[in-house]
């Protein structure tokens, strides 16, 4: 199989964990005769300061020609960085907009899984994870109130600012069947997330998901409000497997669920539209505070280049090959340090990669 994926190291640590997952890739590709060949190209605040702007069109053409995104990581320290100095439209993050709305990647597929290696790093008591969990948030990202109308004005002698946040019936009904159609090949229920007491926006939501679950018979759906789920994933978290949720709801609970498995380095996430085109990328941010030091964890890259092969070109072998390195590096005891305990090994970095490409 031959695939050409477009590369965004981006800023911070982005391009040392994107070199980590791209030699995986490699190795896989060799293992299995498989060519992937890549175009980099800069998003971020790398990009405004080469080209004024955090995504050029040519840099967007670029990744709409290609067979899947691979991105690290976008942003800069924001009290420091001169990037946050500049107007919203041309900060570092809405590189990040742009491409998942001009991409059309409206779903956002975030596992949250407890390594059964990194069960003490989680900070919740033992009783609670025991058997561990592993869960699904899916969140909507291409509406609701992040790409709302706002607007900040003076209004009685104050500054009044508003966000707008919409959804339609069909921005619904397509998160809901991806949601739907995930928790087919996993456990079979689904938590759609909303805040029906109080928003209209989660009155039509609910009324799509009940609609979409009638397709699903198999499926065991529940819905749950917002402020609710966020207790439960830190009271009972193995309840759940898919989370269905509009986009700031998801944005929220897909970091506590982060928190809750005790490494943001470990997390892996992928952004899809209907067919198999996704761009993939860690759950983190691009940690200025530790770039350039080799000591950023790989492993939420390369399990997002897992994600790749597995969601955008079916090959679930090579992925499943990837996790399996990963859950042996980890069993022999190597870690980085964002998950280091006593008694393990340190190493950093490329070290980390090296140790998965062996186990390939
Ligand atoms: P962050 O995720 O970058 O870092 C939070 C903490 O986790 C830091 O202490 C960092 O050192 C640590 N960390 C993160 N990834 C790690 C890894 N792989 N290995 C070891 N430690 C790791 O979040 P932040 O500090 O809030 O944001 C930093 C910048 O990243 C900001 O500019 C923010 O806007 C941006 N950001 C980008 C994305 C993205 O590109 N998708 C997502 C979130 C944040």
């Amino acid at each position: 199989m031959e695939k050409n994926i477009a590369v965004i190291k981006g800023d911070g640590i982005g391009p040392e964990i994107v070199t980590e997952a791209m030699k995986v890739l490699d190795a896989i590709g060799n293992k299995y005769h498989h060519q992937f060949n890549y175009t980099e190209i800069l998003m971020g605040g790398c990009s405004i300061d080469a080209y004024g702007v955090p995504l050029s069109d040519e840099a967007l053409n670029i990744a709409k020609n290609s067979d899947s995104v691979l991105l690290g990581a976008i942003g800069g320290n924001t009290s420091t960085s001169p990037w946050y100095q500049l107007e919203p439209s041309l900060r570092p993050e809405a590189g990040l907009l742009k491409i998942r709305k001009e991409l059309g990647l409206f779903a956002n597929l975030r596992p949250a899984y407890l390594y059964d290696e990194l069960k003490g790093a989680c900070p919740l008591k033992e009783e609670l994870t025991e058997g561990g969990f592993d869960m699904m948030i899916m969140r909507e990202l291409t509406g609701g109130l992040y790409f709302g109308k706002r607007s900040t004005q003076e209004e009685d002698g104050q500054l009044v600012a508003r966000d707008a946040m919409s959804y339609s019936e069909t921005e619904i009904r397509r998160i809901a069947k991806r949601g739907f159609d995930i928790a087919m090949k996993r456990r079979k229920k689904v938590t759609s997330v909303d805040k029906a007491n109080v928003l209209d926006t989660s009155r039509l939501w609910r009324k799509v998901i009940e609609e979409v679950a009638q397709d699903y018979p198999e499926v065991t759906y529940e819905h749950m409000l917002v402020d609710n789920c966020a207790m439960q994933l830190v009271r009972d978290p193995k309840q759940f497997d898919v989370i269905l949720t509009e986009n700031m709801f998801g944005d929220i609970l897909s970091d506590e669920a982060s928190m809750v498995t005790g490494s943001i380095g470990m997390l892996s996430s992928a952004s899809l539209r209907e067919d198999k085109f996704g761009m993939y990328e860690p759950s983190h941010g691009s940690a200025p505070d530790i770039a350039g030091q080799n000591i950023a964890n790989p492993i939420a890259t390369i399990l997002s280049a897992a994600m790749m092969l597995r969601y955008s070109f079916d090959l679930d072998q090579e992925a499943k090959d990837i996790e399996d390195a990963i859950e042996k590096v980890l069993k022999e005891g190597y870690r980085t340090t964002d998950i280091m305990s006593e008694g393990k090994k340190l190493v950093g970095t490329k070290e980390m990669g090296d140790l998965i490409v062996s186990h390939l």
